[in-house]
């Protein structure tokens, strides 16, 4: 095969690999960008859960390639198996010679060393539009399904499941479920609102072995209870996807994924990685960061299609906050920064504001719903570390309003003091509106130190 060549190679066609493409090729409209990737078509991985009942069609999750061939971003469907110099090498034996290169390889589910875990009716998330269907037909045939690991993919699943009306049961190792990303108070809310709409959880075991003769038939838990059941889907973590940068030699750092500095750089001067495959650092913290998120990913992919042929964006990525949202049931949370439980790990002295107040005013409105909203403070800088949220829709926006106020390092009395617009139909009421009345309440004093509140 012949060898082509090309300005910008990104290895990675998912929300990093294809947003970096669209702002290279926006920022550098006379360069020759081409993506490769190995699935065809790509699908969106956030919204694979909507798959199974929200969504009419498997088809209609695709990611679509539109907006790379409206830009002439050359797509080539592949694996790229290797790189030699500034040469890649796929397995169909092309040869793409490149300047600048990057890595937007992602992540894998983890697939834990148990017995059974191989069995037929056993499936980690694959981003893969095949594997969809094959999913998603499996599902329909079932009745009983176990999810094993209560983060939020694993109840985002689980609420399409009940929508189809299946029996589910969680299993999650730790004391509640979502607890990487909230504070037990609001994983309770969450673990609440699983209940209500007919899921079994149980919290603080494993499964030991996943039992069936042609297909799995139930699982076996620590206490060695067995549960019947005829599907499994594992949800315990995903893992970055660093096989090719080890085999160029690059650094991997402390949580696994490909080493960058500050400008996503993997090794100077033309090499990347962004997306679920590079490190993040903690914002607040600064420590090495396991965290996979298409918004964060996105970002990344933001920030180097524009960099890449010189420092354009004065940006430094002070490091990753997280900030996300889900929505299951009538439920929805958020969360931006440090929880107590990460706080206290990093040993930060802060102070807790919470406040309950619904999103409409008066609260009354056929809409409204409550808001509970949590934050911490440092206790002597006075920045806003962190928030959670739960309550209704309100909730993602609120959240993204935290994830501004965080990293531009607000402190309490800048957003006691923030020109804020409401409207009944709209909005939280200006007197009691979340964000300034949880901050009040940390200026106040009003909650015991660093315990927050029972927001029950
Ligand atoms: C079910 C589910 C729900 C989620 N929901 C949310 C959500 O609501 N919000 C949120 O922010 N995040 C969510 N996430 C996380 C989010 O999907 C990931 O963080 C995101 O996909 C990371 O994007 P990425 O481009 O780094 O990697 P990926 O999406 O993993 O893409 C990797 C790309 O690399 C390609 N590739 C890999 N190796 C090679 C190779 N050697 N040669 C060629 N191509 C290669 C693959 O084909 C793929 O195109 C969810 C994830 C899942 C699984």
């Amino acid at each position: 095969m012949g060898m082509t060549t090309t300005d910008v190679l990104i290895i990675g066609g998912g929300p990093a690999g294809y947003t970096c493409a669209l702002s290279a090729q926006n920022s550098y409209p006379h360069k020759k960008i081409t993506l490769v990737r190995e699935d065809d078509p790509a699908v969106i991985p956030c919204g694979i859960p909507y798959i199974l009942a929200t969504l009419d069609t498997v088809d209609d999750n695709i990611l679509g390639d539109q907006q790379l061939i409206d830009k002439q971003i050359d797509i080539i469907i592949d694996t790229v198996t290797d790189i030699d110099g500034q040469t890649a090498i796929t397995a169909q034996g092309k040869k793409i010679r490149y300047h600048k290169l990057v890595l937007a390889t992602g992540s894998h589910p983890v697939m834990p060393s148990l017995q059974g875990a191989h069995l037929p009716g056993v499936y980690v998330i694959k981003k893969n539009l095949a594997f969809l269907h094959q999913f998603k037909k499996d599902v329909d045939q079932a009745h009983k399904i176990a999810i094993i690991g209560g983060g939020f993919i694993g109840f985002e699943l689980a609420d399409e499941l009940l929508k189809l009306g299946k029996e589910v049961v969680i299993i999650e190792k730790a004391g509640h479920c979502l607890c990487a990303a909230f504070d037990d108070e609001f994983c309770k809310i969450a673990e609440d609102e699983m209940v209500r709409l007919g899921a079994q959880i149980i919290t603080d075991t494993t499964v030991t072995a996943i039992q069936g003769d042609k297909r799995v038939s139930s699982i076996v838990l620590a206490d060695n209870t067995t549960l019947d059941v005829d599907m499994v889907i594992i949800s315990i973590g995903w893992k970055p996807n660093v096989s090719l940068a080890q085999k160029m030699g690059l650094q991997l750092g402390d949580s696994g994924a490909i080493q960058v500095d500050e400008y996503m750089v993997a090794a100077r001067p033309n090499i990347f990685a962004i997306g679920d495959c590079a490190e993040k650092k903690d914002f607040i913290s600064r420590n090495p960061l396991m965290l996979m998120l298409a918004s964060t990913a996105m970002a990344e992919g933001r920030l180097i299609g524009s960099n890449l042929f010189g420092l354009k964006v004065i940006k430094e990525f002070k490091g990753t906050l997280g900030t996300f949202c889900t929505c299951f049931g009538k439920l929805s949370l958020g969360q931006s920064g440090l929880t107590e439980r990460a706080a206290q790990r990093y040993g930060f002295d802060y102070v807790v504001g919470t406040a309950q107040v619904p999103d409409r005013h008066p609260g009354k409105i056929g809409d409204a719903s409550m808001i509970h909203i949590k934050l911490l403070f440092s206790r002597y800088s006075h920045i806003l570390l962190g928030g959670q949220v739960a309550g209704g829709k309100s909730t993602g926006e609120i959240t993204n309003i935290l994830s501004i106020l965080i990293q531009k390092g607000y402190k309490d009395m800048e957003i006691d003091t923030l020109q804020i617009g409401t409207h009944p139909l709209l909005t939280p009421s200006p007197i009691s509106y979340p964000i300034i009345s949880a901050t009040v309440d940390a200026i106040l004093g009003t909650h015991k130190d660093g315990l927050g509140s029972d927001i029950h």
